[in-house]
């Protein structure tokens, strides 16, 4: 991530988690509570376990609460404990996710690290993951339970597992949650470069949640699960199921999601055609997912607030991102993370040459099909793709800068520029020194090895033909080269 991340990715903390009792593939059933409204919270509260505060208290949940506070400490962590699953660049660019093991004995090390092989390539196969699979690196990091899966307190199985994972939390079956802190602490010592951490839960039985540390079980169902909260994380989008939670804040700061108030024009309006009406009814859609316009019922609300589509993954676990959740999410990789990989010549206050010997610029980028690469000096476009070398026109000092553009038709609207990254170079070209003549021998230049003298004569009949007496006898140089060169070391002086 090119900016201190983890702070501010991590401060996205969900503070409130329920499930709906609908089949699994009806909707997602977790609702959220935004980051602006954190400080709605008292402190005490929110350095607990917010969602306390906000479910009702069954058994399940006064059985994870008597467990807290975790001891938060943990042994030094054996090397082959973190390993690569997927590596898209440097920590640096990319956004490093760390998928944690529960629930897992030391003898089931190798299912961990198979369960969180799965886990990555269902997440990074997911559009629009997949096409930015390169701007991510996801990690697996073992730590050894006493005992092997999850509590399911409603069914009396209490398990002693290194991170308290547990089913039936809030008194819903399906909505396993970790604890928090006990994660972040442990993965923060392992991996202090970390973006988001994501438990994986050695239980087959479907469930998981969001939150500052999302949960996602074996179950092959529950990948959806994690591609839908990481819409939170990343993008901060908005669930866009209409099923009521009483208390939740209004509001519709979100990008994906717009109150009455705001709908004309919609934060989306560049994917609405001008034949759709707004609102738009469910009945005039063309697909799951068209026409964009202002669909009624979202944030937990049927009246009053509208979303973007249809249909969405914010909206229901078994489909695919709306357009605008899409948009958003893609932005919200590209601000997170670099195209750009490296650079020749790398940065410095001024490059210099001499043409013919300059160096080839050269970028590296990330295998993103989308991208375009232009090449400006002094702001106009002189070439396209990796590479650029100086040429006669280049001689001087020149602002040399290298766009990288995503230019996906995904995102329409980019007002923050996150789809642009450009390098920059301060260039100085010379021009070519004038060689000497091998077939002119030194006593036959006589007085003539002075300085060049600028041959009026047209280059293509210049070649150098020794010193010989007369206006003609000058070494031949074409004149826009010799005066480029001369008011270089001018200007240079
Ligand atoms: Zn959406």
């Amino acid at each position: 991530m090119r900016q201190a991340r983890h702070p501010r990715l991590l401060s996205v903390v969900v503070l409130a988690l329920t499930f709906v009792a609908l089949p699994v593939h009806a909707r997602p059933g977790y609702v959220h509570l935004p980051p602006a409204h954190a400080g709605d919270l008292q402190p005490e509260a929110f350095q607990q376990r917010p969602e306390l505060q906000l479910l009702p208290m069954d058994p399940a949940t006064r059985w994870l609460q008597r467990r807290l506070p975790w001891p938060g400490i943990f042994e030094p962590i054996h090397p082959t404990d973190l390993q690569t699953v997927h590596l898209g660049g440097t920590t640096a660019q990319s956004l490093d996710l760390v998928l944690v093991a529960d629930g897992f004995t030391e003898g089931e090390r190798d299912a961990f690290f198979a369960a969180a092989a799965a886990t990555s390539d269902a997440f990074l196969q997911w559009s629009p993951y997949s096409e930015y699979a390169s701007l991510f690196n996801v990690y697996a990091l073992f730590f050894a339970s006493p005992q092997s899966g999850a509590s399911h307190p409603s069914q009396g199985v209490y398990v002693d597992n290194a991170f308290g994972t547990t089913f039936d939390y809030g008194g819903v079956e399906r909505l396993a949650v970790a604890d928090d802190g006990k994660v972040l602490d442990a993965v923060g010592q392992a991996f202090p470069a970390f973006d988001i951490a994501v438990v994986v839960v050695n239980d087959p039985a479907y469930g998981g949640s969001g939150g500052a540390v999302p949960v996602v079980s074996r179950a092959p169902e529950a990948i959806a699960i994690l591609r839908h909260e990481l819409g939170h994380t990343l993008a901060h989008l908005a669930d866009e199921y209409a099923a009521p939670y009483p208390g939740y804040p209004a509001g519709d700061s979100e990008p994906n999601v717009a109150s009455l108030a705001h709908l004309d024009p919609l934060k989306w309006q560049a994917w609405v055609k001008p034949e759709t009406p707004v609102p738009t009814q469910e009945a005039s859609s063309t697909s799951l997912y068209t026409p964009v316009g202002a669909y009624e019922g979202a944030r937990y609300v049927s009246v009053g607030v509208f979303r973007p589509a249809p249909n969405c993954l914010m909206r229901s676990l078994d489909m695919a991102f709306c357009p605008v959740c899409q948009e958003a999410l893609i932005i919200a990789m590209h601000k997170s993370t670099s195209m750009l990989r490296s650079r020749l010549p790398g940065p410095a206050a001024l490059v210099t040459c001499t043409l013919g010997q300059c160096p080839t610029f050269t970028v590296e980028t990330a295998p993103i099909a989308t991208l375009q690469l232009h090449w400006l000096r002094d702001g106009q476009e002189v070439a396209q793709g990796d590479s650029w070398t100086p040429g006669p026109n280049d001689v001087g000092d020149h602002t040399l800068t290298l766009q990288v553009r995503d230019a996906t038709p995904a995102v329409l609207n980019d007002p923050d520029q996150a789809l642009l990254e450009e390098a920059v170079w301060n260039l100085h070209v010379d021009a070519t020194e004038p060689a000497p003549d091998p077939s002119v021998r030194a006593e036959d230049c006589g007085g003539c090895g002075g300085d060049v003298v600028a041959n009026p004569a047209p280059a293509q009949t210049s070649a150098a033909s020794g010193c010989q007496s007369g206006p003609t006898a000058a070494p031949a140089w074409p004149v826009g080269l010799v005066l480029a060169a001369w008011a270089a070391r001018r200007k240079r002086a």
